[in-house]
């Protein structure tokens, strides 16, 4: 197909400003701009956060995500529509964020933000702090993120193994397991981290199952996709103590709805699916776009595409 017109869709507006994109993209041989649905149509392509049924109309869509599980597949082939995605850009991004996570749990940081909104001069336990260095962190994906977050806490001593469909070594990790010995796993690891795409086979992957196979001090972690774990067999293992605390990026319903008691339990940390912003976000994706338009020029099969 022929690209003549690129629109940038306002729903990227919760990351980016979408005319920081157009703008990034101004020097492409074509017609770049930002969008709203009901001009969706008039594109050939559209770069985009969320969803919307008319991009079946179009040729190609680019998520600003790597997780696409909300794009429905098989319409899209069906009606020759070429997805791409953004795997591949977050591996430090979201790593420092689950740095942060762990050197706040580690050095009581959450502790001492909550007591400073009360004005509370309230020091630790002797025994509360510890260091990360010398802990083990098992990490569930060894893709774009999981590779991210071995290496940023490897950098901070953090022994790192992970877990994916085959037990074949990555780089970065100490020991890798494969998909079924996830109980094995995790059970000596300090930090247990989800950074997985949701796809039918990890449903609730992690359940009730794996939180009892955890060290009763171990904190979980997830960056990943929220139904990638039953969120109602966790709420009950930080309840009942099988676990020591968590701190979640993503939900099984975003926004997490105010009723839900993860926001006020203790060692809990929540932070509103934003582990990868970043002020760069914007050029990330710009060149993914570049690249892919340069590829269709010279009739090279699309970079990430997924469908
Ligand atoms: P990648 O494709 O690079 O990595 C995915 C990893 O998951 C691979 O290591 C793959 O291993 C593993 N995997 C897939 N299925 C299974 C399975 N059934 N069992 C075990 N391992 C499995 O993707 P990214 O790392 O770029 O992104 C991963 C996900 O993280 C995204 O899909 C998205 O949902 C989420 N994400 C969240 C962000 C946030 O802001 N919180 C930001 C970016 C991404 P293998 O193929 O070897 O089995």
């Amino acid at each position: 197909f022929e690209l003549e017109r690129l629109g940038v869709h306002d729903s990227v507006e919760a990351v980016f400003p979408p005319s920081e994109l157009a703008d990034f993209l101004a020097d492409l041989p074509l017609e770049v701009g930002v969008i709203g649905d009901d001009e969706i149509a008039a594109c050939d392509a559209v770069v985009t956060l969320e969803y919307r049924e008319a991009f079946l109309e179009v040729d190609w869509v680019h998520s600003i995500q790597a997780g696409v599980d909300r794009f429905p597949f098989d319409e899209f082939e069906a009606d020759d529509v070429v997805l791409t995605n953004s795997t591949g850009i977050h591996d430090r991004w979201v790593g420092e964020t689950v740095a942060g996570y762990l050197l706040s749990f580690a050095r009581r940081l959450h502790d001492h933000v909550a007591n400073q909104q009360e004005r509370r001069w309230d020091q630790p336990e002797w025994d509360e702090g510890f260091t990360l260095s010398g802990t083990t962190a098992c990490v569930l994906g060894t893709g774009t993120l999981g590779s991210g977050v071995a290496e940023v806490l490897g950098s901070l001593g953090v022994r790192v193994t992970g877990v994916r469909r085959s037990a074949a070594p990555v780089p970065g990790f100490e020991e890798v397991y494969a998909t079924e010995d996830l109980l094995e796993a995790v059970a000596d690891a300090d930090f247990v981290i989800v950074t997985l795409p949701l796809t039918d086979e990890t449903r609730h992957l992690v359940d009730a199952d794996v939180f009892e196979a955890m060290r009763g001090d171990a904190y979980f972690v997830n960056v990943g996709r929220g139904p990638v774990v039953d969120e109602a067999a966790l709420i009950d293992a930080l309840e009942s103590g099988t676990i020591e605390g968590a701190a979640l990026d993503v939900f099984e319903t975003e926004p997490l709805p105010e009723e839900s008691p993860l926001w006020e339990l203790d060692e809990v940390i929540v932070t509103p699916h934003c582990a990868a912003f970043t002020e760069d976000y914007f050029r990330a994706i710009g060149d993914i776009v570049h690249e892919n338009v340069s590829r269709l020029e010279s009739g090279e099969e699309f970079y990430n595409r997924v469908v």
